[in-house]
């Protein structure tokens, strides 16, 4: 193709590189597929752990300053460091996880979602098609205090208001030791959660669940359920019935026998516990970590892409021995095309849409022709797989690319 027929871009991405064998990946992606064939513009930020320690860190928060700005980010996986990591890289500090800065800043909610493809077969035979899950991010059990309790002690819950009046809720009389926990939430935080879920849900046409315990939680739960129906109520139910989707709550243990039974095809909101616990039981069962996609979605309406898996470090240092690795770029490029599909589609650029659609499925069908890296290659069921390298895999999509351009 020639430099004149890239496609243009209006807006820059906000491009977030990272660390080892998914930075190598990025890499080949952007020169394979994204390169060749789009006028990339992207205002890049390095956020691969050298320069995190060089920038003091300063470089994550820029990024996520920059996706506010700008409203679509991609990012690549990073490592966030713990003390071997600190002595591996020479750390000024253990910096926190760039995840966990920027999901801070924008206030998101992360929506993982599988790519399925025939011939990885979930583990549950009535599942057709992804389910994305949504996980609010704050507080609950994860914000918790909590101790244990000996015999004899009374233990109770003080609320002491900004005028100094108190309310006291009584726990347990305890005749023989326990234990005790304090949780709280804020209708900030869970309001933040409710508007990433109904924007997700609108902008994939997906119909959109919710559950939680609210007979058992009369106040706590419930309060999760009542924002989420006041904000539908209010905001999205127009919008809604225009798209053709709906809104539904359930009690989480309905939730999990509809889920089981159900053939896919939604998003399911998750409180943080249970979606901590609920998606690693989706994405196992839908077969592969790294068949699996992530986008931070914000209130105001800003998106990240990015892989949900690490920066597949074993295999990194088999690169830096000069092997050759199979590692699976899927999800990786599916971070890539979420992006850029969302920046011609705030854009106005048909073209832009239209090539992030053409090479997810060209990535798609590469893999239901049979070629495919390791990790797939080991679960498939198809006959006659032709297990790549890295590289070729990307080759492999280009080709099947160049056959929809
Ligand atoms: P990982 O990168 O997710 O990889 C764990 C294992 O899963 C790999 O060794 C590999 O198994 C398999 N795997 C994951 N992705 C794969 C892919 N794309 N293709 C083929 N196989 C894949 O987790 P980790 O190695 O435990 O963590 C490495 C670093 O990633 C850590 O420093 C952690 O902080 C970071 N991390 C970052 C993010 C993020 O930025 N979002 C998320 C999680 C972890 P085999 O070795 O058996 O082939
Ligand atoms: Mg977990």
């Amino acid at each position: 193709m020639s430099e004149l027929k890239k496609i243009a871009m209006k807006t820059p991405l906000v491009e977030m590189d990272g660390d080892e064998m998914t930075r190598i990946l990025w890499k080949m992606i952007k020169d394979i597929l994204i390169f060749p064939y789009v006028d990339l513009k992207t205002e890049y930020y390095d956020l691969g752990l050298e320069n995190r320690d060089k920038t003091g860190d300063q470089v994550t928060i820029d990024s996520a300053m920059a996706t506010k700005k700008y409203g679509v980010a991609v990012k690549c996986a990073t490592i966030t460091p713990n003390a071997a990591r600190v002595e591996e890289y020479h750390l000024k500090e253990m910096w926190k996880s760039p995840n966990g800065t920027i999901r801070a800043i924008l206030d998101g909610t992360v929506f993982r979602t599988p790519i399925v493809v025939k011939g990885i077969v979930p583990f549950i035979p009535t599942w057709k098609k992804p389910i994305t899950i949504a996980r609010h991010a704050y507080g609950d059990v994860y914000k918790n205090v909590e101790a244990t309790v000996p015999a004899g002690a009374k233990a109770e819950l003080l609320v002491t208001e900004a005028d100094g009046s108190e309310t006291k809720y009584p726990i347990h009389e305890f005749k023989t030791p326990g234990v005790i926990q304090g949780l709280h939430n804020l209708d900030k935080s869970i309001e933040s959660f409710a508007r990433s879920c109904f924007n997700f849900a609108l902008d994939s046409k997906q119909d959109l669940w919710f559950a939680t315990k609210d007979t058992i939680s009369k106040k706590y739960d419930h309060r999760f359920k009542d924002i989420f129906q006041e904000i539908y109520d209010a905001e999205y139910q127009e919008k809604f019935e225009k798209n053709g989707i709906t809104y539904f709550y359930t009690l989480i243990d309905d939730a999990v026998a509809r889920v089981i039974r159900s053939e896919g095809g939604y998003i399911w909101a998750c409180k943080n516990y249970d979606g901590d616990v609920m998606s690693d039981m989706v994405a196992t069962a839908f077969g592969s970590l790294a068949m699996m996609t992530s986008v931070l979605v914000s209130p105001d309406g800003t998106y990240e892409y990015e892989a949900a898996h690490g920066t597949v470090q074993r295999h990194y240092y088999k690169h830096l021995k000069g092997e050759k690795t199979s590692t699976n770029s899927m999800a990786t490029l599916f971070a890539w095309t979420g992006a850029l599909r969302k920046r011609g589609e705030l854009d106005g650029l048909g073209e832009l849409v239209s090539f992030a659609d053409k090479l997810e499925r060209a990535a798609i069908d590469t893999i239901e022709n049979g070629i495919m890296t390791g990790d797939l290659a080991s679960m498939s069921t198809l006959p006659n797989i032709q297990k790549v390298n890295s590289e070729e895999f990307l080759l492999a999509v280009k080709e099947q690319l160049e056959k929809f351009l």
